[in-house]
Parts: structure tokens; sequence; C-alpha cells
């Protein structure tokens, strides 16, 4: 299986020279040059499968440079009920209409982003042993993702992280996350700005070459393509487990932001899974319910994105959003680079009529929109109705699957991170505080290793410089 880039600027590559890759080196995403096609055969197959067992067939089909007993190894490490909590990784709840509940977020962060980051950390470790190199990550996070990858890089000999954050912009139990690690390979470190101000300082550090060769600086942001074939994995364990039968379909309701999770499942279903519907949920941030409504692909600036109650989707501009165009167009690499330098130019596109009847026929998309009162209202009423409080990211899903759902659809919502990680909001909802998983209770009075810098990229780089002298 090779790799390609959406914008057709790369020979193919083999998986494992992709894994340590960001973007394609012409500003590209990467892609398989084709979907594996799996069967009903393969399907029965399946059914009853461990989770790591699933991985491990599912992830062979794009990853056939790794040799079989080392993905085994790979996938068993990363997927263990001692670290996702029980045996299913991500079982399954019903509530009382029907609607079924994915739950993504019983890894170490509390939120789905361990699935892939978990996979990650393992398969970054085998391909820098078997190469015999370090990296060195450097990411700017605003609260879920630099964790995950924290859990999952931490105590790993060949790799160091370097994560900023904004200082004094995250919850304190993501502060606490984050800074209580006490792992030598894992440096914090808060930046005296906003999220914006980290970001930048991560592109300048990438575009200084001769900085990042010689300190081999690395990323583990959502545009890296293992970290969509891991997530493809828990759509065909939701399908198995919200079904009785391969009969049968589901749809699935994925709050977005990155367009990284509802990706996934676009693989799955081209895969041949069967999926009847894709439902994208956005907050306030409505970039892609725009798309999927209109055809009309504006991305924002950070003046115009909102800071709301379920934070990890208050995201403008979708990074992953580009391999689903890819494919929507008959992956026309010269249309793709065609239109994302319109969208680099800050105008966005428009697809017309004839395309956007395909990405709902066709790709099975559709979309809704949630705000702060509707966050509020579902997430008292499940709590009222079904004794479940969930969070408020899951609640934009779920009130978004409400409004869509048709008449005897098989409807799965993504469960995408814990409400103990956003407690404010369940306060002002419930007027108590959210439930906390055993391990969590003193998180908070946990000793803190954090260094704070001013928004300067010499600075960060210094820090990194002696850090690995
Ligand atoms: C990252 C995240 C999302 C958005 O996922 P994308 O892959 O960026 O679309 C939604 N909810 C939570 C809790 C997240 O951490």
């Amino acid at each position: 299986m090779n790799y390609v880039s959406t914008r057709g600027g790369m020979a193919p590559l083999p998986f494992c020279e992709t894994v340590l890759m960001g973007l394609a080196p012409d500003g590209g995403l990467l892609l398989p040059a084709s979907y594996p096609r799996i069967d009903r055969a393969a399907l029965d197959a399946w059914r009853g499968l461990s989770y790591a067992e699933l991985a491990f067939e599912i992830i062979r089909l794009f990853a056939d440079d790794i040799p079989e007993a080392d993905l085994k190894g790979i996938v068993e490490r990363a997927y263990r009920a001692e670290v996702f909590g029980s045996e299913a990784i991500t079982p399954i709840k019903r509530l009382r209409d029907g609607l079924a509940i994915l739950e993504l977020s019983n890894g170490p962060t509390l939120a789905f982003k361990d699935m892939a980051m978990q996979f990650l950390g393992q398969l970054f470790e085998y391909v820098l042993d078997q190469r015999g190199e370090t990296l060195n990550i450097l990411g700017a996070t605003s609260g879920d993702t630099g964790s995950a990858a924290e859990y999952a890089m931490r105590g790993k000999r060949s790799i160091n992280v370097f994560m900023l954050s904004p200082d004094g912009k995250m919850s304190a139990f993501q502060r606490a996350q984050m800074y209580s690690l006490q792992d030598e390979n894992i440096h914090n470190i808060a930046i005296q700005g906003m999220f914006d101000d980290c970001q930048d300082i991560v592109k300048a550090v990438q575009n200084d070459h001769g900085f990042k060769a010689r300190h081999k600086i690395g990323t583990v942001n959502s545009i890296n393509w293992a970290r969509v074939v891991a997530q493809v994995v828990y759509y065909f364990n939701g399908y198995f487990r919200a079904t009785q039968s391969n009969d049968e379909t589901v749809s699935f309701c994925v709050p977005s932001g990155n367009f990284g999770n509802v990706c996934a499942g676009h693989v799955a279903r081209q895969m041949g899974l069967p999926i009847e519907r894709l439902i994208v949920a956005t907050n306030e941030n409505d970039v892609l319910d725009e798309f999927f409504r209109t055809g009309r692909y504006a991305p924002r600036g950070s003046d115009r994105t909102y800071v709301t109650s379920s934070p990890s989707m208050d995201i403008s501009k979708a990074s992953n959003f580009e391999r689903f165009v890819f494919d929507l167009i008959g992956r026309d690499a010269e249309e793709v680079k065609r239109l994302w330098s319109a969208v680099d130019a800050g105008w966005g596109f428009e697809l017309g009529e004839e395309t956007m009847r395909r990405v709902s026929e066709e790709f099975g998309f559709v979309s809704g929109a949630s705000a702060h009162a509707d966050r509020i209202a579902t997430i008292r009423r499940v709590d009222a109705e079904d004794g479940v409080v969930v969070d408020t990211h899951t609640a934009d899903g779920i009130k978004v699957a409400r409004e869509l759902r048709r008449e005897g659809e098989n409807l799965v919502c993504l469960e995408t991170a814990l409400p103990a990680k956003f407690a404010e909001t369940i306060r002002e909802a419930l007027d108590r505080d959210p439930p906390r998983p055993a391990g969590f209770e003193a998180l908070e009075s946990l000793p803190q290793r954090v260094v704070t810098l001013p928004a300067d990229v010499e600075q960060v780089k210094a820090l990194v410089e002696k850090a690995l002298a």
C-alpha cells in the first residue's frame, strides 16, 4: 500500500516512510493510493474480534510494510484494558430514545484523542527503534491534543515532547493533567499569550529548516495519517456493537472541528463498512456545517472564531477536510491545488450543485450545528432521562443527531470527551460537579512541572536546545 499527496507532488511512499511526516513535501495531505475494500466474508470474520485483534486486521491493510508479528505487538500494547478501563475499549450505551453513544473517552486523558495517540506512541517508538533515530515533538495545544500526546509518549526512550500551551487559558483540570507529568522526556511550556501565539511559535520553528533538522523536530498534529487510520478501527467496532448482524446499517454523528474524526468515518465507509450517513456536528464555529448545507467552504480567521463551551471544536479551518474533497472531486490533485490556493489566499471556494448532491447521496454526508443553549439543554435532558452526564462536545453531537435522525435509523453518536474535563459548563447545566473517574480525585493537588516563557520564538528554541544538550 503506497501513499500519495492530495496535491500530487510526491512520489508514492510506503506507510512507514510517511509515519513521521506531517504534511507531504508539496504541502498536501497523505492518503493511500486507493482504499482497501473489505467484503462480507471479512465483516463476518471480524464481528467477534477483540479491539486489538480488530485493530490489527484493519491497520495491516494500510501498513503492509510492518511485519505482522510487529504490528500485533504494537496494537496489543496500544489497546489494553488497563489503559482504556474495559476489555471492550470502546463500549456502547443506549439512551432511552434509542440513540447509541460510542464511548471513546475512557483513555488516560478522558478524550477520544487517546484512541489514536496511544497507537501513535507505540508506532513512533517502533519506527524510531527500527531506524536507530530519535524524535523531538514540538506541539501547541489548547487542551486535549497536548495531553493525549504527552500521555502516549511519556517515558519513551527515543522521544521528547515539548508542548506549548497558553498560560492560564486552559481549565484547572487540563493544566493539572499535563503539568503533573514528571517524566523526564515531557516538557511543558506555558506561553504568555493565546493558543494562536503557541501555534505561531511552532510554525516559526518548523520554518527554521536548519534548527528543525539539527534537533529532529517533528509534530503529532491531527493531519497525521496514522492517527486517521487508528480512528477507522472504532467505526468498525462501533458498527459491530450497535448491530446484531452484518445485514444492518448504522449512521454516525460526529462532533467535529478539524474533520479528523469524521474523516476516519469516511474512510471506513469507502472501505465498505455499511454506514448509511455520516452526520457532521459543529458548534457555533460552523464553517463545516456551512459547507455541507451550501457548498461554500469559507475558513475564517481567529478574529471570527468564537470561544465556546465546547472549546475543542473552536476551529474555523478544518485541516483534514482536504482529504475528503480530494476523494469527492475524483482525486484530481490539480483541482485540489487550485481550491487550496484560494483557501490560503483567504477566499475559500464553492462547489456546484451537482457535486453537492454527490456529497450527500454518494458519500452520505449531512450536517447540523449546536450552540451554548442547545448544549446546556441537551446535558440536562440526558441527565434527567437517562441518568448520564455527557460532556459539552458530545452534547453538540446528540443535539444534532436528534434533529436529523430519521425513522428507524440506527444512529450512533461518538462521545469525544468525558464531562470531568469541562466542569464549569456541567455546573451551569446541572448545578453540580461532573463525576470524576477513579484515579483523578486529587489531580489538581499533584505537584506540577512547567516553565513559563513569553511568546518569543528564540526563547523557546533556547529552551529546546538546552534540554537536548
Ligand atoms: C479534538 C476534539 C474534537 C474535534 O475532533 P476533530 O477530529 O478535530 O474533528 C471534538 N471533541 C473533542 C472533545 C476533541 O478533543
